[in-house]
């Protein structure tokens, strides 16, 4: 079946019970057991599983062609799952313009935890094979990336991750499964922050685990998943599955206004941080806010916001272009670009 399909039908079944065509919510956090103590309906304690969290694991696993998924309350708690299914003494080669958060965690976090990690600039491969070790574990991947959009091979770099004997993780947030599977260019996870494209509507934070196979470091990730307990609730896997169902059309309309390139992007303005900020506070249609993917439009000024580590430009935008019509939102932008211009 095409994308769109399964964007509207994985994880969905009309209720047996009431025939309901829209899926039920299951604020439960616990599940009934059969007379001898077995659970012959699956759950057990909704931080294991829970039906709107598999419905919508389902749908993650369904949508990149993969065996399996693994929700969580946000993409960076679906980040640290992988981190954390590593053991101490690990390698792990990451992008130095992946997600701030995730070299935080990397740098902060996980590097105290005795994950050692080489930071290098993947859009040339050659420097992932200069970078891996016998202790290398983990490829971590992500392309484009947020918020300078560099591109990655991800083939190029899935062959030297599997020479080294290292699994390749491809965070898709930016791309969706829409425009990019990674699991066809030999990714071997897939990481998702559902906040974004996925949930679409700006009201959920999420993220997911997604596998090619259903075994190996996916297994701890889900056990990661169970015990660490940084679960996504019945309501938000609920919303995030609503969302996805028009992931495919929203895209269509983003394309469109973006020449078939998504809806991010990211600009310079001359005269660095001032001019920046100064920029983004004159926008009256577009939102001054973190986070993409949403409906509305959002503008953002990234390195204020990455704080002092920040290797993002300092007279650099980054703007989300939601669904409004593109003729207001150039207009907008144009009269933040250009003070004074034709205004009182
Ligand atoms: C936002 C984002 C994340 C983290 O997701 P949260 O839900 O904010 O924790 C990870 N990767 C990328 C590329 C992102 O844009």
């Amino acid at each position: 079946m095409k994308l769109d399909t399964i964007a509207v039908h994985a994880g969905h079944e009309v209720d047996a019970a009431t025939g309901a065509v829209a899926p039920a919510i299951h604020p439960s956090t616990t599940f009934e057991r059969a007379p001898d103590g077995a659970y012959p309906r699956g759950h057990l304690y909704s931080r294991n599983s829970n039906p709107n969290r598999v419905a919508l694991e389902a749908s993650l696993a369904a949508l990149e062609g993969g065996a399996a998924a693994a929700a969580f309350a946000s993409g960076s708690a679906a980040t640290s799952a992988v981190f954390q299914a590593l053991a101490p003494g690990d390698h792990v080669v990451a992008p130095t313009d992946a997600y701030h958060g995730t070299l935080r965690l990397l740098r902060e976090t996980f590097a105290r935890w005795g994950l050692a990690t080489t930071f290098v600039d993947m859009t040339e491969p050659g420097r992932v094979a200069e970078a891996v070790r016998p202790a290398t574990k983990l490829v971590w991947v992500e392309t484009p990336s947020n918020p300078l959009w560099k591109v990655v091979d991800l083939e190029a770099v899935a062959g030297i991750a599997r020479r080294a004997g290292a699994l390749l993780v491809c965070d898709n947030t930016t791309a969706t499964p829409v425009l990019q599977s990674p699991f066809r260019h030999g990714a071997d996870l897939v990481l998702h922050a559902a906040t974004k494209y996925l949930n679409g509507h700006g009201d959920v934070m999420g993220g997911a685990v997604v596998a090619r196979e259903p075994d190996g470091l996916f297994e701890r990730v889900r056990a990661v998943q169970a015990s660490g307990g940084a679960v996504p609730s019945p309501f938000d896997c609920w919303l995030t599955l609503r969302g996805i169902r028009t992931l495919h059309p929203g895209h269509a309309v983003a394309a469109r206004q973006m020449s078939g390139f998504g809806g991010m992007l990211s600009f310079e303005v001359r005269g660095g941080r001032e001019a920046a900020m100064a920029v983004a506070a004159r926008v009256r249609l577009v939102t001054r806010a973190t986070s993409f993917g949403g409906t509305e439009s959002l503008i953002e000024h990234r390195a204020s916001i990455e704080g002092p580590e920040s290797r993002t430009p300092e007279g650099l935008l980054r703007l989300s272009v939601g669904l409004e019509h593109p003729d207001d939102l150039i207009a907008d932008l144009d009269q933040a670009l250009t003070p004074g211009e034709g205004r009182p």
